[in-house]
């Protein structure tokens, strides 16, 4: 493993120089994402860069715009200290970490609106929140520009988005989409996860007791979603302290309802532990 440190970098001009010096040599470029605090599922995406790319930029970034008012965006962890040191054993070359200022600049008034799949679900439950992830990732693609981009499985509804916006408007890059990493224990990793107390850590994992019984479902052959809802809220109310916001077995590619299974289906799950609002999913194969 590399461990020397990647370079940081808070302005734009930079970057791109940086950029397009290494795109000189020859090298592929990749870029992850990220709004910091990072983990192992961070790590992942960087990892993956780094077996397709000869140049990896992480993205460091909270983004305001994705915040709606009432949420976490005060106390959304920052530890850029220990993110440089995660991404130089996981040998990201470049650290682009711009100021809320470089990102957003006085009097801006442009915005991506996707639509269709940024409609239901989190779309539903924070408004204006895809908005701001679209306007973002296209700010990101545009200032890197990088052949490849990498993101998670653990923000499906996100992996759409990116994927529709991408498209429509013809973005030169193709887009990854790397597996959930979880701890041994079945919790996705997350940022937020340092919001829960032991208790609450302990009550989150129904969630992804659910979504392995899913999974069990849909290996057993289960055809019909009714069932299987009913099923999937039995488990997720045994754990009274987690409030389910929604569960969806959807269409994986349009996340329309599903009545049965008869297409790859994604189970999304929303619940809040506490204060802290957690999602997680799994994708079903078709039957057969
Ligand atoms: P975030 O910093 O939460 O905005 O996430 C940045 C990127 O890392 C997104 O593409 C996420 O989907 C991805 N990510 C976050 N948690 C995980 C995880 N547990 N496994 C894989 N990817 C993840």
């Amino acid at each position: 493993m590399n461990s020397e440190s990647p370079t940081i970098m808070h302005d734009v001009a930079a970057l791109r120089a940086a950029v397009a010096a290494a795109r000189r040599d020859g090298l592929t470029i990749g870029l992850a994402p990220t709004m910091g605090a990072l983990h192992a599922g961070h790590a992942s995406l960087v990892d993956a860069a780094r077996r397709e790319c000869g140049f990896v930029v992480v993205s460091i970034f909270v983004n305001p715009t994705q915040f709606a008012p009432s949420e976490d965006f005060q106390k959304y962890p920052r530890t850029l200290d220990a993110d440089v040191a995660l991404l130089a054993r996981h040998g990201a070359h470049l650290v682009f970490a711009p100021p809320a200022e470089a990102m957003y600049l006085p009097g801006h008034a442009t915005t991506v609106e996707v639509s269709s799949v940024a409609e239901p679900l989190e779309g539903e439950r924070r408004p204006g929140h895809f908005r701001g992830v679209a306007t973002v990732v296209a700010k990101l693609l545009n200032q890197v520009q990088p052949d490849i981009a990498y993101f998670g499985q653990k923000d499906y509804q996100q992996t759409l988005v990116v994927r529709r916006m991408a498209a429509d408007l013809d973005f030169p890059v193709a887009i990854r989409v790397c597996p959930t990493v979880r701890d041994a224990d079945g919790l996705a990793l997350s940022s937020r996860n340092a919001y829960l107390s032991a208790e609450e850590r302990r009550q989150a994992l129904v969630i992804n007791r659910a979504l392995t019984k899913a999974e069990q479902w849909a290996r057993a052959g289960a055809s019909d979603v009714e069932p299987l809802r009913r099923a999937l809220l039995d488990e997720l109310a045994t754990e009274p302290a987690v409030a389910l916001e929604y569960l969806a077995i959807a269409d994986a590619q349009t996340l329309a309802p599903l009545v049965h299974l008869d297409r790859p289906a994604v189970v999304a799950i929303a619940a809040k532990v506490g204060s802290t609002r957690l999602i997680d999913n799994t994708l079903l194969p078709e039957p057969g």
